[in-house]
């Protein structure tokens, strides 16, 4: 398996910047999956660009990603692509928490709206990995369905019409399975009663 590299700051030529086109590997986007529904369905690719300015970093670039989730609608796997453009601003830790230490300890000075999106890269490590995991999961969809009709819908539409009644529909499970059939005649039989 390769993962992302990890960049040196110092590998970024300071004028020109980096661009990088990366192969994702499917076993790494497999790790970036672990412990969600996704999961890869062959190599992606993310073209990215790195550029310097003093100390932060600019990491800006767009990726695309080939995978599987199971339908909320139909329960059904299906395919779809992941993919995203995205800009983050990195700044060395040692910067942010001097910063941080400027303002004094449990400050409650409100940060401004450049400093909420404004990651940190640590000992001058900028690790692609990291920042493209990030960025594929905040792609993925929280609930993953099928685009349009479902192929094979869970009910059928004419399921539907002709559900409306609970006997009917138990009537029709009482043939699938012989042990809903006294549950069947307590609805039928029940409202007699009264
Ligand atoms: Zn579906």
């Amino acid at each position: 398996m390769s993962a992302p590299p990890v960049l040196t700051f110092d590998s970024i030529p300071t004028e020109e910047g980096l661009s990088l086109d990366l192969v994702l590997d499917p076993a790494w986007a497999g790790t970036v999956f672990a412990g969600t529904d996704f999961e890869a369905a062959g190599p992606g690719e993310a073209a990215l660009r790195l550029d310097v300015d003093g100390r932060d970093v600019t990491l800006s670039g767009n990726f695309a990603l080939p995978a599987t989730a199971e339908c909320v609608a139909c329960l059904e796997r299906f395919p779809l692509r992941l993919a995203g453009e995205f800009t983050l601003v990195l700044e060395p830790a040692e910067k942010a928490r001097g910063r941080q230490a400027a303002k004094g300890p449990g400050s409650e000075v409100e940060l401004t709206r450049d400093e909420l999106d404004t990651d940190v890269y640590s000992d001058g490590k900028i690790d692609l990995a990291h920042w493209l995991r990030e960025q594929i999961l905040l792609e993925a969809p929280v609930h993953p369905r099928h685009e349009g009709e479902c192929p094979r819908p869970l009910v059928a539409p004419d399921a539907k019409a002709s559900g409306g009644h609970l006997s009917d529909r138990l009537v029709e499970a009482s043939k699938v399975d012989p042990r809903l059939a006294p549950l069947l005649s307590f609805v039928t039989k029940n409202p007699k009663k009264e």
